[in-house]
């Protein structure tokens, strides 16, 4: 099954470019709140560094969902848009001091803290403000997402948090400094994850973690266990909603929150990356020793993550209802890498077909760069080509 796509309206475009599905995105969202909603205390942040289109971001802060930034770009995006200062987490290893300033001028919800210099330097700053910075610590967990391995962040031997023994010792620096408050928790293990166990070990550590500061008669306000939920690529149509009802209720069943604590979560991928499609244009479909080549106008400059992380990308033809063939989809770059996918089954391609790279709404048109001098696509909304 294709997607349905306004094709009459995409010829008269210039390929290649961002196609974002907004009812998809409003019902996406719809179930995210309706879901999350059912426990009370659970509060949703966009990890904007999935998506940063202001269009997009304006129709995620209208449905009242926090922002997760990870650099004061990202601040300054989720600001424009609208999100709330006090809705908004601010993550990253290595936050530079213009960015942890511009974070306690609009008093942020909570920085997540990566590192002991990291707590310093922000105690320093708030300091010379006359603030106080709310904190979480970023604790690595040592939960090993079943993902691909450039996307695993939770492992012990990783850049990313502080490691769960010298946690103790994180907890005591920050209570003894006076220009920042100890609030929460904070996990993430990693991205594209289907397995529900994952995120069940992750809740049976942060119960251990709890119970150790419950013996020293700590209980922190909340507990943040990052995003990571994946969607299904093989098939975009099947679930386009991903599956956020067994996704909070994992967490509901496993995770023994304390009565006044809330719960965080950073979902990038599973809100935008079924709502978006690369369109590109077949220029040429150029015949090889043993097998064809459809040659596109999109590259890797547009979509990285096929030569980023060999991730793949149902392509359809939808503009052809022929016989399928076999086809290389390839793009115009200077890399051997610029490759979108091997031996694809697709309706018969001509020179002018238009193909849409699907469930490209997470980490596409915000990776896209110049390379080659190549300009950066442009997207378009359904709400905009109706
Ligand atoms: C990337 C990231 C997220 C979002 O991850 P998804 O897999 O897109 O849900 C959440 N939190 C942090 C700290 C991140 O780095």
């Amino acid at each position: 099954m294709k997607g349905t796509f306004p094709v009459n309206k995409f010829r008269e475009l210039e390929t290649p470019f961002y196609y974002y599905d907004t009812n998809l995105l409003r019902n996406t969202l719809k179930t995210i709140s309706s879901e999350a909603g059912k426990y009370g205390k659970y509060h949703v942040h966009y990890a904007v560094k999935a998506n940063a289109n202001p269009k997009i971001l304006s129709i995620i802060r209208e449905s009242g969902l926090g922002a997760d930034c990870v650099s004061g770009g990202e601040i300054k995006a989720a600001i424009k848009a609208g999100f709330p200062a006090g809705k908004i987490v601010f993550a990253g290893v290595g936050k530079t001091d213009k960015e942890i300033n511009l974070a306690l001028d609009y008093d942020i919800f909570c920085f997540n803290v990566e590192s002991v210099p990291e707590l310093e330097v922000i105690n320093e700053l708030a300091a010379a403000k006359n603030k106080t910075a709310r904190i979480a610590f970023r604790i690595n967990p040592d939960v090993g997402a079943h993902t691909h391995a450039n996307i695993t962040t939770g492992l012990a031997e990783n850049k990313f948090g502080i490691s769960m023994k010298d946690m103790d010792y994180v907890i005591d620096r920050a209570l003894e400094m006076k220009n920042v408050k100890f609030c929460g928790l904070h996990f993430h293990i990693g991205s594209q994850i289907m397995d529900m166990g994952d995120f069940i070990a992750l809740c049976n550590r942060i119960n251990e973690l709890q119970e150790k500061l419950y013996a020293r008669q700590i209980i922190v306000e909340h507990i943040n266990v990052g995003g990571g939920l994946g969607i299904d690529y093989m098939h975009p149509n099947r679930q386009a909603v991903p599956a956020f009802a067994e996704y909070f209720e994992t967490y509901h069943k496993h995770l023994r929150l304390r009565p006044q604590q809330t719960l965080h979560f950073e979902l990038g991928r599973s809100v935008v990356g079924q709502c978006g499609s690369l369109i590109t244009k077949v220029i040429y479909v150029k015949q090889g020793t043993n097998k064809q080549f459809a040659i596109v106008d999109a590259g890797m400059t547009d979509l990285i993550r096929p030569a980023l992380y060999q991730a793949y990308h149902k392509i359809e033809n939808i503009t052809s209802e022929e016989p399928a063939e076999a086809y290389d989809v390839v793009g115009p770059i200077c890399e051997s890498s610029d490759v979108f996918g091997k031996a694809i089954d697709l309706n018969k391609a001509r020179r002018g077909d238009l193909f849409a790279i699907r469930s490209a709404g997470a980490y596409g048109e915000i990776m896209a760069s110049g390379y080659n001098c190549r300009p950066l696509p442009q997207s378009y909304t359904s709400d905009e080509l109706v």
